[in-house]
């Protein structure tokens, strides 16, 4: 964090304020290990900090220190916006945009606090007083770990936030193993072990928890991968009905598009998720060097991400989005079949 950015945060949180810390639609690992772990922090100093999450967030998460206290938008309505409503200084984590946060998204334009933004995602919007953006940060869990150590507070490390950090880290990097992962990377998690975080522990609590509904939907997924070879190019779909068959819970398919990415010679992997409720097609892209789906999810599926991990939607059937998709690769034959 630069230091004009640290010395607008270090201002702000000059005296006790009342602090709201929000991660965005769909919350993953490192949307709610940064936003925990920022706010145990800004307690520890003296604040009074609130989590809030558009919606819901998977059970592989639901063991972390402080996931009860955490206010779900969707569910708590009238809470959430009350906390909103009062607060001084509101963070935004591990998203670049407003539009990320669904109906949150108002309340938040009409707050009068001043917003500080953690984020590693491209293309940062400009709402926050102070903006910690970094494209080459492995996840927000990290910056937290860095917004710490600029604020000269690292001592303030406890088991729990060492905790909250370490799993936001090991999720948004694949347990240490995209090339976002940095030397640096590696200590600061060196560190967090050092003040508490259970590493294998981490690991089970977040990977060896799956249910035979989960095994069930990812058989079916695998079955479903299709290779389209001469674009170095493999997805897979799920529809609704397969969904519902397999009891569905959210998160079931979190890492299900890694498994078209792990085949010899894919470099670009998608998977299409059927969301009937929604009407939407929910998208996920993941590619390996430089092609990147942080582009192809901006200029064809309204979405963004990184560049080897993005998301977006289609509001076509899954059928038609399907083969529009196939009928856009030509134009990327070039990128996809030279890469390195
Ligand atoms: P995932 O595919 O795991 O949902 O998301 C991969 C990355 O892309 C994450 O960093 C996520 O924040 C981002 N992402 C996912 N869906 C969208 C979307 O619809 N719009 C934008 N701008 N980013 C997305
Ligand atoms: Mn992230």
């Amino acid at each position: 964090m630069n230091k004009e950015t640290t010395k607008i945060v270090k201002r702000l949180l000059a005296s006790p304020q009342k602090i709201v810390v929000v991660g965005h639609k769909n919350p993953d690992g490192d949307a709610v290990g940064s936003c925990l772990g920022l706010s145990f922090f800004l307690n520890r100093l003296g604040h009074r900090a609130d989590v809030i999450m558009p919606n819901d967030f998977p059970d592989f998460l639901k063991w972390l220190p402080g996931v009860d206290d955490i206010i779900i938008h969707e569910k708590e309505q009238d809470r959430s916006i009350k906390t909103i409503t009062e607060a001084s200084v509101i963070f935004t984590l591990d998203f670049n945009s407003l539009d990320r946060i669904g109906d949150m998204q108002q309340f938040l334009e009409d707050s009068d606090a001043n917003f500080v933004m953690i984020d590693h995602h491209q293309q940062p919007a400009d709402y926050a007083i102070a903006t910690y953006s970094d494209v080459s940060m492995s996840s927000t869990s990290e910056m937290v770990y860095h917004f710490m150590e600029a604020l000269d507070e690292l001592t303030a490390l406890c088991m729990e936030v060492s905790t909250q950090l370490y799993t936001g880290i090991m999720t948004d990097t694949g347990s240490f193993r995209f090339s976002s992962t940095t030397a640096t990377t590696h200590r600061v998690v060196a560190h967090l072990i050092e003040m508490g975080a259970d590493s294998a522990k981490i690991h089970q609590n977040v990977y060896d928890t799956n249910s035979p509904d989960r095994m069930k939907l990812l058989g079916v997924a695998l079955n479903n991968l299709h290779i389209l070879k001469e674009y170095n190019t493999a997805y897979i779909t799920l529809t609704q009905n397969e969904l519902d068959t397999n009891n569905f819970k959210k998160g079931d398919t979190e890492g299900f598009v890694n498994y078209a990415l792990s085949v010899q010679g894919v470099e670009f992997a998608v998977i299409f998720i059927e969301n009937k409720q929604e009407n939407i097609v929910k998208i996920s892209f993941r590619s390996k060097n430089n092609f990147s789906v942080n582009d192809f999810a901006r200029n064809h599926y309204n979405g963004g991400g990184h560049i080897n991990a993005a998301g977006g939607k289609s509001s076509q059937s899954l059928n038609k989005t399907i083969t529009e998709f196939i009928s856009i690769l030509p134009r990327y034959k070039d990128e996809l079949t030279h890469a390195s």
